[in-house]
């Protein structure tokens, strides 16, 4: 192997800059030629590509987004887009792929890994709900932006003796909801794995109220129902005075925290180790504290199992 590609896909994540600084550093440190591709699957089709120098990835550890950029590509997903970029990587004599994504990102670089150019996928996506690893780039940093905005939320929820309905990303997975509804100390957190009633979320609302409770944080995953939504129902079963907050795309972006930025190391790194094997279709992720690479098919075909003993927990502690 001489020649390697690196390139994000996908919805972008605080985490994937460091991760391609590590996956060209460690490249270049290997003796490797490393490309890095914009745009994701769309610039492999256009061979929107070019060499990386260790200078090109310089002060980009700590920036949010991703300097390759990122792209949603339809046309990867037919056959001619496919050939297409295949016929890209002959040309640039790429050997193989480090795909910074989703698992939506990582079934599309399936397809040239059956085409003999192997490809290994790092886990990037804020909603950390890549099955076979603990851990995806960018959970982390997402998941103290909504921290801090709960923080900042529950200040005024207190000054008025209001309650905030916040709204946080997470369309098939409660784990952002979760940590940050654990972590802001939130009375109630609706998230896709558990269906729980109005009845009985009214009620733990009426009984901190009627002890002298001053505010109460609801955080709604946006998988289960808008914010906004939610206030109407609400507003059905109780007087309460509510607030909507929706935190949207400031969830995705911001400095990566210094665990996003360690993390990105060390899978980068892996990736580039693992691809030096010549083995394709490889996932990295984390599993039980240690890096770890896995089959890719177990990302898309597999299922994110949340925790769900912080939900319970986070229950316990908001009585
Ligand atoms: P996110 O977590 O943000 O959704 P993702 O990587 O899962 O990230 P997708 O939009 O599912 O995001 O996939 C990114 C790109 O990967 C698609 O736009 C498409 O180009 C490619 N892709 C996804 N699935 C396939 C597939 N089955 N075959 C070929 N290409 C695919």
């Amino acid at each position: 192997m001489k020649r390697i590609a690196v390139l994000t896909s996908g919805g972008d994540a605080p985490g994937m800059n460091p991760a391609i600084r590590a996956v060209v550093r460690k490249g270049i440190y290997e003796g490797l030629e490393v490309y890095g591709v914009y745009n994701g699957y769309q610039g492999l089709i256009e061979g929107k590509m070019e060499p990386m120098t260790l200078g090109f990835v310089g002060d980009i550890i700590q920036r949010g987004g991703t300097k390759l950029y990122s792209a949603r590509c339809p046309e990867f997903r037919t056959e001619e887009g496919q050939k297409k970029a295949l016929e890209q990587i002959k040309k640039h004599q790429i050997d193989g792929i480090v795909i910074i994504g989703g698992d939506g990102s990582y079934q599309g670089s399936m397809v040239l890994t059956k085409h003999g150019i192997p490809c290994v996928g790092v886990p990037g996506t804020i909603d950390n709900d890549i099955p076979g690893t603990d851990y995806t780039l960018g959970f982390d940093t997402a998941l103290n932006t909504v921290v801090e905005a709960i923080d900042k939320i529950r200040d005024t929820a207190t000054s008025h003796e209001r309650t905030f309905i916040i709204e946080v990303m997470g369309r098939d997975a409660g784990d952002i909801a979760v940590w940050a509804g654990l972590a802001g100390g939130a009375e109630t957190i609706l998230i896709p794995e558990v269906n729980e009633s109005m009845e009985s979320i009214v009620q733990r609302l009426e009984s901190g109220s009627s002890r002298g409770k001053k505010h109460s944080i609801i955080i709604v995953a946006e998988g289960v129902m808008s914010g906004n939504e939610f206030a109407d129902r609400l507003k059905e079963h109780t007087a309460m005075d509510t607030r909507v907050s929706v935190l949207g795309h400031i969830q995705r972006g911001g400095t990566p925290s210094a665990r996003d930025r360690v993390m990105a190391s060390q899978f980068g790194a892996k990736a580039v180790e693992v691809l030096l094997q010549g083995t394709g279709g490889r996932a990295i992720g984390l599993r039980h504290n240690q890096v770890v690479d896995y089959d890719m098919k177990e990302a898309f075909e597999g299922k994110h199992e949340l925790d769900l003993s912080m939900y319970h927990l986070s229950k316990e502690l908001s009585i």
